[in-house]
């Protein structure tokens, strides 16, 4: 028994990469798991496999952007495993490029995911967490917003916001009903590199994923340790990079 055992965690971006290593690991550990992303095929796919090894686990087609998927999502996990502990919000993009480039449309689009998406995820997750007495917000942020390096700046933009937003939402909720973590992966090795548009910078970033990027598991792990804690012990913060990245 652990104390990630019997736990509830609805997972956004859980289609692959970090989501889906996350929900394969906790539903290992004993978390009913329920997967939220665009992709159902891959949800399906994750979800039979989860099941096929003993494991509870449900899925529900999630567009992070569209505020009522999110509420439907949410309430998904309450009617099919009784409530929602955790909530990860991990569904992001990086559609990254010099700024000079000036793609509106991609600064857009990572706001609308990576900001709005997280205060959707907020939105749905706290009345039920309310209503439960106890929840646990988790968030997938960067290292990237830790360390601004060229043609990221808007992507560590959009994680340093959502740091922003979850340290304002704890200093609000000291009556020991909300957790709030934020994870700060380094290079992992995942999808991330396809939702980059300009071909110079995604084959750079395909570069360091192959050089010496770390498996997702690893952030996997991290998050299932902030999960694990006793209900008074809040992990705020955990970096999880690749030993050599600078
Ligand atoms: P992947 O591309 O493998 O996963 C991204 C996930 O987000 C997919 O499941 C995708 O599902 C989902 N997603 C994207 N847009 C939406 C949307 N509008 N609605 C719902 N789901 C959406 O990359 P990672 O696993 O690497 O990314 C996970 C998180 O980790 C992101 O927030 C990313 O910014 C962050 N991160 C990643 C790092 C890395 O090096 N890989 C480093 C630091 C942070 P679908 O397309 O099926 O909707």
């Amino acid at each position: 028994m652990t104390n990630i055992d019997g736990k509830v965690v609805a997972i956004t971006g859980a289609s692959s990469g970090i989501g889906e290593a996350t929900a394969r690991h906790l539903a290992e550990r004993g978390a009913a798991v329920v997967l939220g992303a665009r992709r159902v095929d891959r949800l399906q796919t994750i979800v039979d496999d989860i099941r096929a090894s003993g494991g509870r686990a449900d899925l529900r087609a999630v567009d992070v952007t569209q505020r009522a998927d999110l509420v439907a999502f949410v309430d998904h996990g309450v009617e099919t495993f009784g409530r929602v502990d955790v909530l990860v919000s991990n569904a992001g993009i990086a559609k990254i490029g010099p700024m000079e480039d000036l793609d509106v449309d991609a600064w857009s689009a990572m706001i609308d995911v990576n900001v709005s998406g997280v205060l959707n995820g907020i939105a749905a997750a706290m009345p039920v967490f309310r209503r439960q007495g106890h929840g646990h917000l988790v968030t997938t942020v960067s290292t990237s917003g830790l360390k601004i390096v060229p043609t990221q700046a808007v992507y560590a933009g959009t994680k340093n916001a959502v740091r922003t937003l979850l340290e304002g939402l704890r200093q609000e909720s000291t009556d020991g009903m909300l957790r709030t973590t934020s994870i700060n992966p380094g290079y992992v090795r995942t999808e991330l590199a396809d939702s980059v548009d300009d071909p110079e910078t995604r084959e750079a970033v395909r570069r360091s994923m192959e050089h010496f990027a770390i498996a997702p598991e690893a952030v996997a792990r991290a998050i299932a340790f902030a999960i694990e804690q006793p209900a008074d012990v809040e992990i705020g913060d955990i970096t999880v990079r690749p030993t050599v990245q600078g």
